[in-house]
Order: structure tokens, then C-alpha cells, then sequence
């Protein structure tokens, strides 16, 4: 336990000898891209010092994916297959990877090529210096529409208000992870999995690296507008119980400036009388008050339904195949700098790949 909370960059890992690493790879209908992908990813993992293995999670693709995966398996020693029983949406598709991952560091990375692979040396390099966490920042999102850029800009910024973590801006979820960020990030066991803030609230040593991120290679994205508002909405009921105080504070302001008003209306009945005027005022106030009743349920509610599945304890997803590397991550024969033994026995996770 002291190992994952104690973040020294002292204490992470110094590859010199050598080392593994993991590439995880979410893949949702990608069948146009992925054969390109692996071309290089794969010349890219060549060029390295150390063993890799690549972690392809199928996160139920519905077009060819699963079988090209498959044959990438069939030629790649390197490749794992993780097949998902049915679309689990990229978030738990990364759990499921990270899950696996048996690497010294782990780089998440989309498959569509936005992502360029060719910058996972550089991310290694990062590593070797000593950072846990080395963040992938956009230097240019010239591919995204000015709408999804002030959206992303504005979510952020209410993020950074909310929010008792601060997540960076323009860092999507490519990254590398060293084992024991990798091992922390196995010990949350919520269900609203938002990626980018859990990825924040681990901490450790951290640096960032700017790249050029590349449109899609093909295929076509699987993000719309009601897909990104729930997203924002996950990540600021995740990690921000500010609308919650907010609902509160309205309500009780509202009900001081109704008090105040009421007692004023007493007195003046009980002074002059009551000719019957203010039917207006009534209707008005009445209409007010079930709108703000009505929103302050709705804030509540966002809250107790993201409860409603947390209580729930369901398995975060379920894999239907698992296709084990052919030539499996070994441990360097001078052993290992850090303890990986030690970190997945954090991470609980009883043996990576099931016996075939
Ligand atoms: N993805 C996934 N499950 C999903 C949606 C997407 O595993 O339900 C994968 C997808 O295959 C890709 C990555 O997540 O590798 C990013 O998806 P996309 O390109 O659609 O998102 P964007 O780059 O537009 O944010
Ligand atoms: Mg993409």
C-alpha cells in the first residue's frame, strides 16, 4: 500500500536493464483503421528497447474487428485480445485494458490513428526519467469543429470550479501509466468510470508532452453531442457535489425572501385589511417556486441514480474471450527494477490471463 501512496518520483521505476510495456488499445468498430494501426504500432514496438505486448480490448464491435483482431493475434506474438460480451463504452473497455496490462508502463491510445503511435518512445523517455504519469496535450485541435471546442473549453472551466481535483485541459486519454499508477487505478471500484478525473486524482509524478493530434485515419467518430453532454454530466456528478449545495442554497434563499414576504403580508392583512388584489403575484410565485422544487429534484436525482447503480456492485464489464500473447511479457532475467509482484498484488487481481 505504501508503494502506491507514497509519490516520489525516487521511488518509480528505473528501467536501465530492461523493461515491458503494455499498449492498451480500445477498439469499437475500427475494422477501416485497425490493420493500419497495428502496421504502426507495430513498427513502432520494434524500434524499442524493452518487451511489449499489445492489449486490444473489442469492446463488442459489431463489424469485422473481432476477427482481424483475432488474425492480428494469430501473426503478432506480441497481441492479447480482450473480447467484451457487448459494448461497454470506451471508459470500462480501458478498465478492462489497464486490468490486464502486465507492463512496467502502460500507454492507453486510441485506435482510429488520432493517436500517433510514433510517440510512444518519446512517452517512454518521460518514464525512464522518472514520471509516473506522462500526458499527451493537443498542441492543435484543427480536425474539431469551434463548437466542440467552446463546449470542451467551457466544461472544463466549470470543472475547474466544481471540482476538488483539477483535470488538464486539451489531454484526452492517451497517455502512459508506470505499473503503479496502473495498480492504484485498479483499486477504484466505482462504476461511473470517468476516466480523465480518476486519471487525475491518482497524483504521482507527472509530465506532459505536446503533440499534433492527426484527424481520423477512417471510420468515423463515435462521440455526438447527447453522448458528450452525459459525459460532462458524469464527470461533474463524479466528482463535484457543488450542484447539490448549490440546489440547497437556492432553496433556502428562496424560502428567507418567502418568509420575509409572508410576515410582511400578514401584518399588512391584519393592519388595512385584504381587498383581494395580488392574484397575480400568486400564480407567479407558485410557478417559481415548482420550478426550483422541480430542478433541486432533478440535481438530487442525478446524484441517487448514479448511487442506485454504485450500490448495485454489478462486475464493471464481462469478457466473453481472451486471447493470451503468444510470447507472453517476461520478467528481465537481472529481475525487475520494481517490485511488479508487489504492485499486482495491489491491484488484486488474481492472474492476468486465464489458463487455457
Ligand atoms: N471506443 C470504444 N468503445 C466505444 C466508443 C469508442 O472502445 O463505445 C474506442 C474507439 O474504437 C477508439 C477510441 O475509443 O479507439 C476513441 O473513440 P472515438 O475516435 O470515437 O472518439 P474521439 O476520438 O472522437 O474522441
Ligand atoms: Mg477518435
Amino acid at each position: 500500500m505504501a508503494a502506491v501512496n507514497s509519490g516520489h518520483a525516487s521511488a518509480a521505476v528505473s528501467p536501465a536493464a530492461g523493461y515491458s510495456l503494455s499498449v492498451v488499445v480500445p477498439v469499437y468498430n475500427e475494422e477501416a483503421v485497425l490493420p493500419e494501426f497495428h502496421r504502426r504500432l507495430a513498427a513502432v514496438l520494434d524500434g524499442i528497447a524493452g518487451t511489449a505486448e499489445i492489449v486490444y480490448v473489442n469492446d463488442g464491435s459489431t463489424d469485422a474487428g473481432m476477427a482481424l483482431l483475432a488474425d492480428l493475434h494469430r501473426s503478432d506474438p506480441r497481441v492479447a485480445v480482450i473480447d467484451l460480451s457487448r459494448n461497454f463504452g470506451k471508459e470500462i473497455a480501458m478498465t478492462a485494458g489497464l486490468d490486464h496490462a502486465g507492463g512496467d508502463a502502460v500507454v492507453v491510445i486510441d485506435a482510429d490513428l488520432q493517436d500517433p503511435p510514433e510517440m510512444i518512445p518519446a512517452m517512454l523517455r518521460a518514464w525512464q526519467e522518472g514520471h509516473d504519469v506522462v500526458l499527451m496535450r493537443r498542441r492543435s485541435r484543427a480536425q474539431e469543429s469551434w463548437l466542440k471546442k467552446a463546449t470542451a473549453r467551457a466544461f472544463y472551466r466549470a470543472m475547474g470550479r466544481m471540482g476538488t481535483i483539477d483535470i488538464p485541459e486539451d489531454v484526452g486519454d492517451f497517455r502512459l501509466l508506470s505499473a503503479r499508477a496502473v495498480a492504484a487505478l485498479r483499486r477504484f471500484p466505482e462504476r461511473s468510470r470517468f476516466m480523465k478525473g480518476l486519471f487525475a486524482w491518482i497524483g504521482f509524478p507527472c509530465t506532459e508532452i505536446e503533440y499534433d493530434r492527426d484527424g481520423r485515419h477512417a471510420g468515423e467518430t463515435k462521440w455526438n453531442y447527447w453522448r458528450l453532454w452525459n459525459f460532462a454530466l458524469e464527470g461533474i456528478t463524479s466528482f463535484s457535489v457543488v450542484p447539490l449545495k448549490i440546489a440547497s442554497y437556492m432553496g433556502f434563499l428562496v424560502a428567507l425572501v418567502a418568509f420575509a414576504r409572508g410576515g410582511y403580508f400578514i401584518v399588512k392583512t391584519l393592519v388595512y385589511g385584504d381587498p383581494v388584489p395580488g392574484f397575480p403575484t400568486l400564480v407567479v410565485l407558485v410557478l417559481f417556486l415548482g420550478g426550483l422544487q422541480l430542478m433541486a429534484l432533478g440535481v438530487i436525482g442525478e446524484y441517487l441514480a448514479r448511487m442506485f447503480i454504485e450500490v448495485k456492485q454489478r462486475p464493471l464489464y464481462l469478457v466473453q474471450r481472451c486471447l493470451a500473447p503468444a510470447q507472453p511479457l517476461t520478467v528481465p532475467a537481472a529481475g525487475p527494477a520494481i517490485d511488479i509482484a508487489a504492485a499486482h498484488a495491489l491491484a488484486a487481481t488474481p492472474g492476468r490471463w486465464p489458463s487455457r
